[in-house]
């Protein structure tokens, strides 16, 4: 039997998490190959709403070995994003295996064995770079079945103008949720409420003018403690004092939440004028449906034409990934960004918290990451951090080298 290459890697995913490292461990002429469910590249960004913009600087959305386009000014839009990962999948010097989508990922001796809906693989190394958002979350409210309004999530957006003279309930001040309501502020819906439970951190995406964002690098060298006090107080200075609109603030910081729970934060674009303009309304957190009314909180109740669900997402890894005991109880992997994990060698995860700078610059740091840490595997028999710390292996023996598929 042959045992797999030193170093051969499975890559999960061929969004910009899973290109990155890809093309880390190709331009240094390590085997890869990059399993993707979808026919082609990009199809999370393709499916987002026509208007979407990136709430990145541009300066950090550039991708190892390949700088964000200039095209769309400061921040990129969706369209953008697309061409920019087909231009990047383009160049990979690895194959990619589209419409292979993995079901099984199991430890053999020396590696891992990969079930696909096309057959199977095995490899040394395999990194999961499925992505944060595989799955659309919505709580289970009672009654929502039963719903006679409109009920999407905020995933499925779509163009916001087909809200114009509707009664729209969104449902989470969160990111996405922030999200939609700035760009419903730009149109004419009859009347727009937000549910929430607590109030996000939120940050104006400019101040006078300058984009917030572009300052990343520096908020991240800057201590925790420091900058949940500073965000409050830019908050206060740029955006008032939200609690008056209803929106009452979370007991913990928006950088304690980013860099801890992975929780990002609510930038304004124009939603906090519409509170304070009275064209959006805050009301209580939604507890059931009730046919074509909504049941709230406090008792009363509204009876909107379309509910948005901006309650987030979840990675979707538990089937295949559960049994290692490898994610939080959120199902997110305890070691996302790279990060070596004594108890499984050879299994890496990229994309699955974001820092200050975004997810394209995380994608760069992860992919740097895994690849110092397979090159090392690769060179050394027996590494030191895994010595006497790795699960026992399943007994089946690795009979292919990275990426053959064997049916
Ligand atoms: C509305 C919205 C706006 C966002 N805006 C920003 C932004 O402005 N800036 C930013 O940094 N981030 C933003 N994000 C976060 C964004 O998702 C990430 O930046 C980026 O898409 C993550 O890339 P990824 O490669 O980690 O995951 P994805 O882009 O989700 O790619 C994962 C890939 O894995 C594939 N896959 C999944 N399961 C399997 C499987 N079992 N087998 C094979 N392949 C599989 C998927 O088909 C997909 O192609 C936004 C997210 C949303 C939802």
């Amino acid at each position: 039997m042959n045992r797999t290459n030193r170093g051969s890697t499975l890559v999960i995913g061929a969004g910009l998490s899973g290109l990155a490292a890809a093309r880390a461990l190709s331009d240094r002429g390590m085997p890869v190959t990059v399993l993707e469910a979808r026919d082609r590249v990009a199809e999370p960004w393709r499916g987002r709403h026509p208007a979407l913009r990136l709430n990145i600087h541009r300066k950090f959305a550039g991708l190892p070995g390949q700088a964000a386009p200039t095209s769309d000014g400061t921040y990129l839009k969706r369209d953008t994003v697309v061409a920019h990962l087909e231009r990047y999948a383009a160049r990979l010097g690895a194959p990619i295996h589209y419409g292979c989508s993995v079901k099984e990922i199991a430890p053999v001796e020396g590696g891992w064995h990969v079930t696909t809906d096309t057959g199977f693989h095995q490899a040394e190394n395999v990194i999961i770079a499925t992505g944060r958002e595989s799955i659309p979350h919505v709580p289970d409210w009672p009654g929502r079945e039963s719903f006679a309004g409109e009920f999407l999530h905020v995933a499925d957006l779509g163009e916001v103008s087909r809200f114009d003279g509707k009664r729209v309930l969104v449902i989470g001040a969160g990111n996405s949720g922030t999200d939609a309501l700035n760009h419903l502020a730009r149109h004419r819906p009859a009347e727009v409420m937000v549910a929430v439970r607590h109030g996000p951190a939120v940050v104006p995406k400019r101040i006078f003018g300058y984009p917030l964002h572009g300052l990343a690098r520096v908020f991240a060298a800057l201590p925790n403690g420091l900058l949940d006090p500073a965000f409050r107080l830019t908050e206060r200075i740029f955006l008032g004092d939200l609690r008056r609109l209803g929106l009452a603030s979370h007991p913990e910081g928006g950088s304690t939440r980013l860099l801890r729970d992975g929780v990002t934060f609510a930038i304004d674009d124009g939603f906090v004028a519409a509170l304070k303009a009275g064209r959006f309304r805050v009301v209580p957190r939604v507890e059931r449906f009730d046919g074509a009314r909504v049941r709230l909180a406090d008792g009363s109740s509204r009876a909107p034409d379309i509910v948005i669900a901006a309650t987030g997402y979840r990675t979707g890894l538990e089937p295949l990934l559960g049994h290692l005991g490898v994610l939080d109880e959120n199902g997110r992997p305890r070691h996302p960004t790279g990060e070596r994990d004594p108890g499984n060698p050879g299994l890496w995860f990229t994309g699955f918290k974001p820092i200050y700078t975004g997810f394209f610059d995380a994608a760069g740091i992860a992919a740097e990451r895994i690849v110092r840490g397979i090159s090392h595997d690769a060179f050394c028999a027996a590494p030191p951090e895994t010595t006497g710390a790795a699960v026992p292996r399943a007994t089946a023996k690795l009979t292919a080298s990275a990426g053959a598929p064997l049916s």
